[in-house]
Protein backbone atom coordinates (compact mmCIF):
# COMPACT_ATOMS: atom_id res chain seq x y z
CA UNK A 1 0.00 0.00 0.00
CA UNK A 2 2.73 2.11 -0.43
CA UNK A 3 2.15 3.09 -3.05
CA UNK A 4 -1.20 4.82 -2.18
CA UNK A 5 -0.50 8.41 -1.05
CA UNK A 6 -3.97 8.75 0.49
CA UNK A 7 -5.50 5.48 1.33
CA UNK A 8 -8.92 5.70 2.46
CA UNK A 9 -10.46 2.07 1.87
CA UNK A 10 -10.21 0.33 5.41
CA UNK A 11 -13.26 -1.54 4.88
CA UNK A 12 -11.86 -3.14 2.53
CA UNK A 13 -8.54 -3.85 3.88
CA UNK A 14 -6.63 -1.40 6.85
CA UNK A 15 -2.65 -1.54 6.46
CA UNK A 16 -0.78 -3.99 8.46
CA UNK A 17 -0.65 -2.18 12.13
CA UNK A 18 2.80 -1.96 13.40
CA UNK A 19 2.57 -4.19 16.67
CA UNK A 20 1.09 -6.89 14.09
CA UNK A 21 3.78 -6.91 12.06
CA UNK A 22 6.08 -7.09 14.59
CA UNK A 23 3.74 -10.05 15.85
CA UNK A 24 3.71 -11.82 12.61
CA UNK A 25 7.30 -11.55 11.83
CA UNK A 26 8.43 -12.76 15.25
CA UNK A 27 6.09 -16.00 14.54
CA UNK A 28 6.72 -16.33 11.09
CA UNK A 29 8.88 -19.25 11.74
CA UNK A 30 6.45 -21.10 14.02
CA UNK A 31 6.59 -24.86 14.93
CA UNK A 32 3.36 -26.87 14.38
CA UNK A 33 1.02 -25.72 17.29
CA UNK A 34 -0.28 -29.26 16.96
CA UNK A 35 3.25 -31.02 18.02
CA UNK A 36 3.93 -32.21 21.23
CA UNK A 37 7.42 -30.55 21.15
CA UNK A 38 8.69 -27.50 22.78
CA UNK A 39 8.79 -25.69 19.77
CA UNK A 40 4.77 -26.99 19.35
CA UNK A 41 4.24 -26.18 22.54
CA UNK A 42 5.59 -22.58 22.12
CA UNK A 43 3.46 -21.85 19.18
CA UNK A 44 0.24 -23.28 21.19
CA UNK A 45 1.03 -20.83 23.79
CA UNK A 46 1.29 -18.12 21.67
CA UNK A 47 -1.93 -19.16 19.48
CA UNK A 48 -4.09 -19.60 23.31
CA UNK A 49 -2.41 -16.87 24.39
CA UNK A 50 -4.27 -14.85 21.44
CA UNK A 51 -7.65 -16.45 21.54
CA UNK A 52 -7.46 -15.12 25.09
CA UNK A 53 -7.22 -11.22 23.47
CA UNK A 54 -9.69 -12.00 21.06
CA UNK A 55 -12.28 -13.36 23.11
CA UNK A 56 -12.12 -10.37 25.51
CA UNK A 57 -12.28 -8.51 22.12
CA UNK A 58 -15.35 -10.15 21.65
CA UNK A 59 -17.12 -10.15 24.72
CA UNK A 60 -16.93 -13.65 25.49
CA UNK A 61 -14.49 -16.63 26.79
CA UNK A 62 -11.67 -17.87 25.19
CA UNK A 63 -13.18 -21.36 24.60
CA UNK A 64 -15.32 -19.66 22.28
CA UNK A 65 -12.96 -18.62 19.62
CA UNK A 66 -12.67 -20.72 16.38
CA UNK A 67 -9.57 -19.19 14.32
CA UNK A 68 -10.18 -19.30 10.71
CA UNK A 69 -8.59 -17.97 7.61
CA UNK A 70 -10.96 -15.30 7.70
CA UNK A 71 -14.45 -13.55 7.50
CA UNK A 72 -15.33 -15.21 4.93
CA UNK A 73 -15.04 -18.68 6.27
CA UNK A 74 -15.97 -17.54 9.28
CA UNK A 75 -19.22 -17.14 8.05
CA UNK A 76 -19.62 -19.77 5.91
CA UNK A 77 -18.83 -22.17 8.79
CA UNK A 78 -21.32 -20.41 11.12
CA UNK A 79 -24.17 -20.94 8.41
CA UNK A 80 -23.09 -24.33 6.64
CA UNK A 81 -21.94 -25.89 10.23
CA UNK A 82 -24.87 -24.64 12.04
CA UNK A 83 -27.63 -25.99 9.28
CA UNK A 84 -25.48 -29.44 9.01
CA UNK A 85 -24.69 -29.52 13.05
CA UNK A 86 -28.49 -29.41 13.77
CA UNK A 87 -29.36 -31.85 10.87
CA UNK A 88 -27.19 -34.24 12.73
CA UNK A 89 -28.21 -33.28 15.94
CA UNK A 90 -32.03 -34.05 15.33
CA UNK A 91 -33.39 -30.52 15.04
CA UNK A 92 -33.20 -30.14 11.67
CA UNK A 93 -33.25 -26.03 10.57
CA UNK A 94 -35.93 -25.54 8.15
CA UNK A 95 -36.11 -21.37 7.56
CA UNK A 96 -33.26 -19.64 7.24
CA UNK A 97 -33.27 -15.53 7.35
CA UNK A 98 -30.55 -13.29 5.89
CA UNK A 99 -30.91 -9.40 6.49
CA UNK A 100 -31.15 -8.06 2.82
CA UNK A 101 -27.94 -6.04 3.09
CA UNK A 102 -25.65 -9.21 4.35
CA UNK A 103 -21.81 -9.33 2.79
CA UNK A 104 -22.04 -11.74 -0.10
CA UNK A 105 -20.19 -14.52 1.41
CA UNK A 106 -23.33 -15.09 3.63
CA UNK A 107 -25.75 -14.76 0.82
CA UNK A 108 -24.09 -16.80 -1.29
CA UNK A 109 -23.58 -19.82 1.63
CA UNK A 110 -27.55 -18.95 2.52
CA UNK A 111 -28.11 -19.32 -1.40
CA UNK A 112 -26.32 -22.62 -1.64
CA UNK A 113 -27.79 -24.16 1.16
CA UNK A 114 -31.37 -23.69 -0.31
CA UNK A 115 -30.50 -25.54 -3.20
CA UNK A 116 -28.39 -28.56 -0.91
CA UNK A 117 -31.00 -28.82 1.97
CA UNK A 118 -34.32 -30.19 0.41
CA UNK A 119 -37.13 -28.51 2.72
CA UNK A 120 -34.99 -25.75 3.39
CA UNK A 121 -35.76 -21.76 2.52
CA UNK A 122 -34.18 -18.72 2.21
CA UNK A 123 -35.68 -15.79 3.06
CA UNK A 124 -34.55 -12.01 3.44
CA UNK A 125 -35.44 -9.93 5.82
CA UNK A 126 -35.90 -5.92 4.62
CA UNK A 127 -34.17 -3.04 5.54
CA UNK A 128 -35.77 0.56 5.85
CA UNK A 129 -34.71 3.62 3.61
CA UNK A 130 -31.85 4.54 6.61
CA UNK A 131 -30.30 1.06 5.95
CA UNK A 132 -31.89 -0.55 9.55
CA UNK A 133 -33.04 -3.83 9.64
CA UNK A 134 -36.70 -3.43 10.01
CA UNK A 135 -37.69 -5.17 13.26
CA UNK A 136 -41.40 -5.37 12.67
CA UNK A 137 -41.38 -7.36 8.90
CA UNK A 138 -39.01 -9.91 10.54
CA UNK A 139 -40.94 -10.32 13.64
CA UNK A 140 -44.34 -10.61 11.37
CA UNK A 141 -41.29 -13.10 8.81
CA UNK A 142 -40.77 -15.35 11.97
CA UNK A 143 -44.10 -15.45 13.34
CA UNK A 144 -45.46 -16.26 9.90
CA UNK A 145 -43.92 -19.93 9.27
CA UNK A 146 -42.72 -23.33 11.72
CA UNK A 147 -39.87 -24.65 12.21
CA UNK A 148 -36.11 -24.36 13.45
CA UNK A 149 -34.35 -21.36 11.99
CA UNK A 150 -31.31 -19.89 11.54
CA UNK A 151 -30.94 -15.75 11.15
CA UNK A 152 -27.91 -13.94 9.65
CA UNK A 153 -27.74 -10.01 10.71
CA UNK A 154 -24.71 -8.03 10.46
CA UNK A 155 -23.43 -5.73 12.95
CA UNK A 156 -22.59 -2.97 10.73
CA UNK A 157 -22.73 -2.98 7.28
CA UNK A 158 -19.50 -2.96 5.25
CA UNK A 159 -20.94 -0.16 2.53
CA UNK A 160 -23.21 2.47 4.67
CA UNK A 161 -21.44 1.76 8.44
CA UNK A 162 -25.64 1.50 9.19
CA UNK A 163 -25.06 -0.30 12.94
CA UNK A 164 -27.53 -3.12 13.28
CA UNK A 165 -29.87 -3.75 16.55
CA UNK A 166 -28.35 -6.97 17.47
CA UNK A 167 -29.65 -6.80 20.95
CA UNK A 168 -33.47 -6.07 19.87
CA UNK A 169 -33.43 -8.93 17.31
CA UNK A 170 -32.05 -11.01 19.81
CA UNK A 171 -35.18 -9.79 22.33
CA UNK A 172 -37.31 -10.93 19.28
CA UNK A 173 -35.96 -14.66 18.96
CA UNK A 174 -36.45 -15.01 21.99
CA UNK A 175 -39.74 -13.82 22.71
CA UNK A 176 -41.15 -15.60 19.15
CA UNK A 177 -38.59 -18.09 18.77
CA UNK A 178 -36.69 -19.09 21.98
CA UNK A 179 -34.39 -22.49 21.76
CA UNK A 180 -35.65 -22.90 18.21
CA UNK A 181 -33.56 -19.96 16.48
CA UNK A 182 -29.70 -20.01 15.92
CA UNK A 183 -28.91 -16.37 16.16
CA UNK A 184 -25.61 -15.62 13.56
CA UNK A 185 -24.06 -11.85 13.89
CA UNK A 186 -20.89 -11.24 10.84
CA UNK A 187 -19.10 -8.13 12.84
CA UNK A 188 -16.29 -7.91 10.34
CA UNK A 189 -17.09 -4.91 10.28
CA UNK A 190 -18.43 -3.49 13.33
CA UNK A 191 -14.45 -5.06 15.28
CA UNK A 192 -13.02 -1.90 16.24
CA UNK A 193 -15.34 0.66 15.38
CA UNK A 194 -18.04 -0.37 18.40
CA UNK A 195 -18.00 -2.68 21.54
CA UNK A 196 -18.65 -6.34 20.31
CA UNK A 197 -20.84 -7.67 23.18
CA UNK A 198 -21.27 -11.32 22.02
CA UNK A 199 -22.04 -13.14 25.40
CA UNK A 200 -24.37 -10.03 26.06
CA UNK A 201 -26.42 -10.20 22.35
CA UNK A 202 -27.15 -13.81 23.28
CA UNK A 203 -25.82 -14.66 19.91
CA UNK A 204 -24.94 -17.75 18.81
CA UNK A 205 -22.01 -17.49 16.26
CA UNK A 206 -20.38 -14.29 15.41
CA UNK A 207 -17.29 -13.60 12.49
CA UNK A 208 -14.18 -11.66 12.68
CA UNK A 209 -11.73 -10.97 10.44
CA UNK A 210 -7.79 -9.75 11.37
CA UNK A 211 -7.45 -7.27 8.29
CA UNK A 212 -10.27 -5.33 8.63
CA UNK A 213 -8.99 -3.66 11.70
CA UNK A 214 -5.02 -4.09 10.45
CA UNK A 215 -4.14 -7.21 11.81
CA UNK A 216 -3.01 -8.73 8.18
CA UNK A 217 -5.03 -10.52 5.83
CA UNK A 218 -5.96 -14.75 5.74
CA UNK A 219 -6.73 -14.58 9.49
CA UNK A 220 -10.15 -14.52 11.20
CA UNK A 221 -12.70 -16.13 14.04
CA UNK A 222 -15.79 -17.74 14.62
CA UNK A 223 -17.05 -16.63 17.95
CA UNK A 224 -19.09 -19.99 18.71
CA UNK A 225 -21.65 -20.73 21.69
CA UNK A 226 -20.66 -22.97 24.16
CA UNK A 227 -23.55 -26.04 22.82
CA UNK A 228 -23.99 -24.42 19.69
CA UNK A 229 -24.42 -27.29 17.45
CA UNK A 230 -21.53 -26.48 15.05
CA UNK A 231 -19.77 -29.22 12.84
CA UNK A 232 -16.89 -28.12 10.98
CA UNK A 233 -16.56 -27.88 6.95
CA UNK A 234 -13.63 -30.52 6.93
CA UNK A 235 -13.01 -32.82 9.37
CA UNK A 236 -9.67 -32.58 11.66
CA UNK A 237 -9.15 -32.83 15.18
CA UNK A 238 -7.92 -28.56 15.29
CA UNK A 239 -9.43 -25.88 17.41
CA UNK A 240 -11.40 -28.29 19.40
CA UNK A 241 -12.58 -30.21 16.35
CA UNK A 242 -14.47 -27.55 14.68
CA UNK A 243 -11.78 -26.08 12.05
CA UNK A 244 -9.53 -28.17 10.32
CA UNK A 245 -5.90 -27.58 9.42
CA UNK A 246 -3.14 -26.10 11.07
CA UNK A 247 -3.75 -23.15 12.56
CA UNK A 248 -1.61 -20.08 11.04
CA UNK A 249 0.52 -18.76 14.19
CA UNK A 250 1.87 -15.71 12.76
CA UNK A 251 -1.59 -14.25 11.55
CA UNK A 252 -3.12 -15.18 14.74
CA UNK A 253 -0.72 -13.32 16.81
CA UNK A 254 -0.49 -10.54 14.57
CA UNK A 255 -4.23 -10.64 15.01
CA UNK A 256 -3.87 -9.92 18.87
CA UNK A 257 -1.57 -7.81 18.19
CA UNK A 258 -3.82 -5.72 16.18
CA UNK A 259 -6.40 -5.65 18.84
CA UNK A 260 -3.81 -4.85 21.38
CA UNK A 261 -2.72 -1.94 19.87
CA UNK A 262 -6.17 -0.55 18.77
CA UNK A 263 -7.46 -0.52 22.24
CA UNK A 264 -6.95 2.89 24.31
CA UNK A 265 -5.63 4.30 21.42
CA UNK A 266 -8.92 7.01 21.27
CA UNK A 267 -9.08 6.15 18.05
CA UNK A 268 -12.63 5.60 17.41
CA UNK A 269 -13.25 9.66 18.51
CA UNK A 270 -10.14 10.63 16.54
CA UNK A 271 -11.92 8.59 13.39
CA UNK A 272 -15.34 9.71 13.72
CA UNK A 273 -13.81 13.54 13.56
CA UNK A 274 -12.18 12.72 10.14
CA UNK A 275 -15.10 11.43 8.78
CA UNK A 276 -17.85 14.04 10.20
CA UNK A 277 -15.55 16.70 9.20
CA UNK A 278 -15.32 14.87 5.56
CA UNK A 279 -19.11 14.94 5.04
CA UNK A 280 -19.09 18.44 6.47
CA UNK A 281 -16.53 18.82 3.17
CA UNK A 282 -18.61 17.12 0.72
CA UNK A 283 -21.78 19.02 1.78
CA UNK A 284 -20.06 22.30 1.29
CA UNK A 285 -18.25 21.61 -1.99
CA UNK A 286 -21.50 20.02 -3.66
CA UNK A 287 -24.20 22.91 -2.41
CA UNK A 288 -25.63 20.29 -0.66
CA UNK A 289 -26.91 18.39 -3.43
CA UNK A 290 -24.58 14.95 -2.12
CA UNK A 291 -26.52 12.21 -0.92
CA UNK A 292 -24.96 10.55 1.88
CA UNK A 293 -26.38 6.75 2.45
CA UNK A 294 -27.53 6.18 5.99
CA UNK A 295 -26.42 9.46 7.67
CA UNK A 296 -29.98 9.29 9.80
CA UNK A 297 -29.02 6.36 11.36
CA UNK A 298 -26.45 4.86 14.00
CA UNK A 299 -23.36 4.58 12.18
CA UNK A 300 -19.78 3.34 12.92
CA UNK A 301 -17.66 5.65 13.01
CA UNK A 302 -15.16 4.99 9.87
CA UNK A 303 -17.42 4.87 7.24
CA UNK A 304 -19.15 7.09 4.28
CA UNK A 305 -21.18 5.82 1.72
CA UNK A 306 -22.08 8.73 -0.65
CA UNK A 307 -23.46 9.92 -4.13
CA UNK A 308 -23.09 13.07 -6.10
CA UNK A 309 -26.12 12.84 -8.53
CA UNK A 310 -24.70 13.18 -12.06
CA UNK A 311 -21.32 11.50 -10.80
CA UNK A 312 -20.37 8.13 -11.89
CA UNK A 313 -18.80 5.97 -9.78
CA UNK A 314 -16.18 4.79 -12.09
CA UNK A 315 -15.26 8.10 -13.05
CA UNK A 316 -14.69 9.37 -10.03
CA UNK A 317 -13.15 6.52 -8.88
CA UNK A 318 -10.60 6.43 -11.77
CA UNK A 319 -10.09 10.33 -11.13
CA UNK A 320 -9.41 10.29 -7.24
CA UNK A 321 -6.72 6.94 -8.26
CA UNK A 322 -5.02 9.46 -11.00
CA UNK A 323 -4.51 12.24 -7.92
CA UNK A 324 -3.45 9.11 -5.56
CA UNK A 325 -6.04 9.10 -3.44
CA UNK A 326 -7.48 4.84 -3.25
CA UNK A 327 -11.03 4.99 -2.21
CA UNK A 328 -14.15 2.39 -3.11
CA UNK A 329 -17.62 2.01 -4.77
CA UNK A 330 -19.83 -0.08 -2.44
CA UNK A 331 -17.65 -3.59 -1.51
CA UNK A 332 -14.63 -4.14 -2.94
CA UNK A 333 -16.03 -7.27 -3.64
CA UNK A 334 -18.32 -5.80 -6.60
CA UNK A 335 -16.22 -3.39 -7.80
CA UNK A 336 -15.16 -3.51 -11.09
CA UNK A 337 -18.71 -5.00 -11.72
CA UNK A 338 -21.36 -2.48 -13.26
CA UNK A 339 -23.92 -4.08 -11.27
CA UNK A 340 -25.36 -1.35 -8.42
CA UNK A 341 -24.77 -2.03 -4.60
CA UNK A 342 -27.50 -4.48 -3.05
CA UNK A 343 -27.16 -2.63 -0.42
CA UNK A 344 -28.48 0.37 -1.60
CA UNK A 345 -31.03 -1.27 -3.58
CA UNK A 346 -32.08 -2.67 -0.25
CA UNK A 347 -32.24 0.71 1.19
CA UNK A 348 -34.90 1.76 -1.72
CA UNK A 349 -32.08 4.16 -3.83
CA UNK A 350 -32.98 5.09 -7.49
CA UNK A 351 -30.66 3.02 -9.54
CA UNK A 352 -29.52 5.97 -11.70
CA UNK A 353 -28.40 6.94 -8.09
CA UNK A 354 -26.75 4.09 -6.36
CA UNK A 355 -24.38 3.84 -9.65
CA UNK A 356 -22.58 7.04 -8.48
CA UNK A 357 -22.05 5.45 -4.72
CA UNK A 358 -18.78 6.07 -3.40
CA UNK A 359 -17.34 4.87 -0.04
CA UNK A 360 -14.76 6.39 1.99
CA UNK A 361 -13.55 4.39 5.28
CA UNK A 362 -11.33 5.94 7.50
CA UNK A 363 -8.56 4.25 10.11
CA UNK A 364 -5.51 4.38 11.84
CA UNK A 365 -3.43 5.23 9.36
CA UNK A 366 -5.40 8.52 8.39
CA UNK A 367 -4.87 12.63 9.57
CA UNK A 368 -7.43 15.18 8.66
CA UNK A 369 -4.99 16.03 5.07
CA UNK A 370 -6.11 13.06 3.86
CA UNK A 371 -9.58 13.53 3.64
CA UNK A 372 -8.73 17.21 2.36
CA UNK A 373 -7.08 15.14 -0.12
CA UNK A 374 -10.57 13.08 -1.45
CA UNK A 375 -12.19 16.54 -1.32
CA UNK A 376 -9.92 18.43 -3.44
CA UNK A 377 -10.12 15.90 -6.00
CA UNK A 378 -13.60 15.45 -5.96
CA UNK A 379 -13.40 19.62 -6.52
CA UNK A 380 -10.84 19.10 -9.20
CA UNK A 381 -13.36 16.51 -11.07
CA UNK A 382 -16.59 18.30 -10.22
CA UNK A 383 -14.44 21.39 -11.65
CA UNK A 384 -13.68 19.63 -15.15
CA UNK A 385 -17.18 18.12 -15.39
CA UNK A 386 -18.56 21.85 -15.12
CA UNK A 387 -16.36 22.79 -17.71
CA UNK A 388 -17.13 20.31 -20.12
CA UNK A 389 -21.01 20.58 -19.87
CA UNK A 390 -20.47 24.33 -20.30
CA UNK A 391 -18.38 23.81 -23.73
CA UNK A 392 -19.98 21.04 -24.71
CA UNK A 393 -23.45 23.00 -24.14
CA UNK A 394 -21.72 25.66 -25.54
CA UNK A 395 -20.90 23.59 -28.64
CA UNK A 396 -24.70 22.08 -29.44
CA UNK A 397 -27.06 25.39 -28.41
CA UNK A 398 -26.52 27.37 -31.88
CA UNK A 399 -25.53 30.88 -31.53
CA UNK A 400 -28.61 33.59 -31.89
CA UNK A 401 -26.32 36.31 -33.21
CA UNK A 402 -27.21 36.85 -36.86
CA UNK A 403 -24.05 36.29 -38.97
CA UNK A 404 -21.89 39.35 -39.34
CA UNK A 405 -22.41 40.77 -42.97
N1 LIG B 1 -18.22 -9.84 6.14
C1 LIG B 1 -18.14 -8.53 5.88
C2 LIG B 1 -19.22 -7.62 6.41
C3 LIG B 1 -17.10 -8.01 5.12
O1 LIG B 1 -17.05 -6.71 4.87
C4 LIG B 1 -16.12 -8.90 4.62
C5 LIG B 1 -15.03 -8.41 3.76
O2 LIG B 1 -15.17 -7.51 2.97
C6 LIG B 1 -16.23 -10.26 4.93
C7 LIG B 1 -17.29 -10.69 5.68
C8 LIG B 1 -15.21 -11.25 4.45
O3 LIG B 1 -14.03 -11.19 5.23
P1 LIG B 1 -12.65 -11.71 4.66
O4 LIG B 1 -12.16 -10.69 3.70
O5 LIG B 1 -11.77 -11.82 5.88
O6 LIG B 1 -12.88 -13.03 4.05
Amino acid sequence: MNDRKVYLDHNATAPLRAGARGAMLAALDSANASSVHGPGRKARRLIEEARERISRFAGTAPDAVIFTSGGTEANALALRGTVFGALAAEARITRVFISAIEHESVRANAMALAEQVPGLKVSEIPVTADGVVDLAAFRLQLMQGKGRALVAIMAANNETGVVQPIAQVAKILCAEGGEAVHLHVDAVQAAGRMTLAFDDWGADTMSLSAHKIGGGQGVGALIVRDGAPLVPLMAGAQENGKRAGTQNAPGIAAFAAAVDEMDGAGEVERIVRLRDGFEDGLRELTGGEVVIFGQDSERVANTSNFAIPGLSAEAALIALDLEGVAISSGAACTSGTVKPSHVLAAMGVAEDLARGGLRVSFGWTNSQEDGDAALGALRHLLERKRRLNARVQGAQVPTLEPAAA
